[in-house]
């Protein structure tokens, strides 16, 4: 066993090694059913759940460290009843950036999405970093509706598109290394 000064010592290690790490905190917003819950917890657990209670509270940030990142990140996933404005609002105040999820097989699921960022658009002082994502790629073989629309609209807004499966697992890291990305950008025009 250690002895109480090593202890201390480590400790001191840990602690000098987390404050080093930059942290980022990332809001998961979109219609019901996209997979705001299944990309939350593939990212952070490893793992596809398939049936996840929506009435689960999720506004919870949970915390994962990557290996080899050079950061903290921090996802706090929204449920259906954070589509209330005010809850909503309170969320986005805490987060650094925003995946803006929509289902690649329901294209409905992009106009609520256009609703929904823009009725938070308009509350917020500065526009937080967005970045776009198509999920349930794993069920689309072709690029259909939803995929060119939502290309359209990330070249409108300016802001990446990425298309993900919950399920497989394809693109969701791309899709939070590049929030973290825009993130990182958009502090670096503040400061400069
Ligand atoms: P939320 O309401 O946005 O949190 O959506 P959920 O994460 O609860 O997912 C809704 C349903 O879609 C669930 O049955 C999930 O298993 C399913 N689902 C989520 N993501 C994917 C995906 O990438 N591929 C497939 N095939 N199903 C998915
Ligand atoms: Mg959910």
């Amino acid at each position: 066993t250690r002895s109480p000064e090593e202890s201390h010592e480590a400790w001191e290690q840990c602690k000098d090694a987390g404050r080093k790490l930059p942290e980022y905190k990332v809001v998961v917003l979109g219609a019901s059913g996209v997979g705001k819950s299944a990309l939350t917890i593939q990212m952070t657990h490893h793992c596809f759940v398939k049936e996840h209670d929506p009435t689960v509270q999720d506004s919870d940030w949970k915390e994962v460290a990557l290996d080899n990142s050079g950061y903290i990140l921090n996802v706090l996933d929204t449920s259906g009843q954070d589509i209330l404005r005010a809850l909503r609002d309170q969320c986005l105040a805490a987060g650094d950036g925003v995946l803006g999820v929509f289902a690649l097989d329901d294209p409905s699921s992009l106009d609520q999405l256009q609703q929904i960022w823009s009725s938070c658009s308009q509350h917020q002082k500065q526009r937080l970093p967005l970045v776009l994502v198509g999920n349930k790629c794993d069920l689309v073989t072709t690029s259909g509706d939803a995929d060119t629309a939502a290309a359209i609209l990330a070249h409108k807004w300016g802001v990446p598109f990425v298309k993900t499966s919950a399920k497989t697992r394809q693109g969701v890291e791309e899709a939070f290394a590049l929030i973290v990305h825009e993130i990182q950008r958009a502090q670096e025009a503040v400061t400069e």
